[in-house]
Parts: structure tokens; C-alpha cells; sequence
């Protein structure tokens, strides 16, 4: 698989805020949102070709068990679940995050944090939004990477217009469990961040649905690697 980059950080948002992570970024994801924080994993030879077991030796490096696969899109990676088996057998706790546009069934992922992307997300140029629009939500898939998976579903949210779109996604997968759904402000910078965050907590306050932190912002501003 092609390793776009692999750092030792806390993981910023859902469930699992907090807690110290290795984060392995596989290259490549097709969709090209406008606000997309990792740009230079887009192109999927954006990296190096590491084996499982290679990964498995910078990994030991760290004082955790928690590894975050993350992206690009690593769903479209191969050889990921021989990975997901290694890590498993070494003891780790699995996060596979992904956008959710495709569902293989054979991952060992203890968690997969789907982030469905909204109209918000949209590329500015009309091809690679219109390719955007086609493939962003794939109710199919995220129907199953729920069942087939312990997944958390994660929002951002750019206005409070998203909110009444997050409102038609959810009624596409009836199956969800709302306490398993985060809203989390659509921000690279941490005044924009804050400003975003007050009305967002407020509607998760009214709706049940819980609001999740985005630390890599809160504490370090995006800056790559953190
Ligand atoms: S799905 Fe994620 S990695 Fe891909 S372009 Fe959108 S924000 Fe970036």
C-alpha cells in the first residue's frame, strides 16, 4: 500500500478524542472536497509502498495500542486488511476512517468512523464537483459499513443550513443509532472554529446528537503531522 505519511499524534474528534493514536494516512481519495485538510494525499501515488510488517515496526515505536487508518481514502487502498489482521493480532485497537463511499466486508476495525461528506464539501471547478456529486453519499455503502461494522458517523458542518441535509441523509439510513451520530464545525482555523462551535453545540443541545471536538485545530492549528 502507499503510505502518504505515518505520525504519532492524539486523535481529534468522535468518540475517541483524546487519546494518543498512530495515524497511518494511505494515498489517494477521488472526491476533492473544497475544504479538504490533507490535499497532498489526494493523488494516490502521493507516498511510499510499505508492506504491513514495515508499518508494524515504526508503529512499536509508540507508547499506544490505538492506530488510526486514515486517508485519502483508505478504503480504496489494497492489502487493507491483511493490515487490519496484523495490527489485530499484535493487539492494537483498529480505527478505519473513511467517507464512506465503499464497504469492504473483510476488515478487522474495531471502529470505522465514517464521515459522509455534504454539499458543502463541493469542489469549485464543474467537473470535479460534478464527480463529487456522484459519488460523495452512497447510502448502499453506508448501509453497510453499519452493519457489517462498530462505526460512529461524523458530520461536518459548514452552516446551519447542513443541518436540514444531515436531517435527508439520516432518513436514508434509518438504521443509525443518533447516539452514535457527531456534528463537528467545519474549520481550519481556531477563531473560525470557536465561532462555529457555539451554534453547533446549541443544536446538538436541542437534538441529542453529540458534538465533536476537532483538537488537531484546537491545539495546533491543522499544521500537518499533529
Ligand atoms: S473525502 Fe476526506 S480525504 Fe477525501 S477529499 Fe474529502 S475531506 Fe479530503
Amino acid at each position: 500500500m502507499i503510505v502518504n505519511e505515518l505520525f504519532y499524534s492524539l486523535q481529534g474528534e468522535g468518540s475517541l478524542a483524546g487519546v494518543p493514536s498512530v495515524f497511518i494516512r494511505l494515498a489517494g481519495c477521488p472526491l476533492r472536497c473544497k475544504w479538504c485538510d490533507t490535499k497532498y494525499a489526494w493523488d494516490f501515488a502521493a507516498g511510499t509502498e510499505m508492506s504491513p510488517d514495515q508499518l508494524m515496526q515504526q508503529i512499536k515505536d509508540h507508547p499506544t495500542r490505538y492506530v488510526v487508518l486514515t486517508g485519502g481514502e483508505p478504503l480504496l487502498s489494497a492489502d487493507l486488511a491483511p493490515l487490519t489482521c496484523l495490527l489485530h493480532q499484535h493487539g492494537c485497537h483498529v480505527t478505519v476512517e473513511t467517507s464512506g463511499i465503499k464497504c469492504p466486508t473483510d476488515l478487522m476495525a474495531d471502529l470505522v468512523s465514517i464521515s459522509p461528506k455534504l454539499a458543502n464539501s463541493a469542489p469549485l471547478d464543474g467537473d470535479t464537483a460534478k464527480q463529487h456529486g456522484l459519488a460523495r453519499f452512497d447510502p448502499a455503502s453506508l448501509q453497510c459499513l453499519i452493519e457489517t461494522y462498530p462505526y460512529q458517523l461524523k458530520f461536518v458542518v459548514d452552516v446551519p443550513a447542513d443541518l436540514d441535509e444531515i436531517a435527508e441523509c439520516l432518513g436514508q439510513l434509518p438504521e443509525v443509532d443518533p447516539y452514535k451520530v457527531y456534528l463537528m464545525p467545519q474549520a481550519v482555523r481556531l477563531e473560525e472554529y470557536l465561532q462555529k462551535s457555539r451554534w453547533l453545540a446549541d443544536f446538538c443541545l436541542q437534538t441529542g446528537f453529540s458534538f465533536s471536538p476537532r483538537l488537531q485545530v484546537m491545539l495546533w492549528d491543522n499544521q500537518r503531522g499533529k
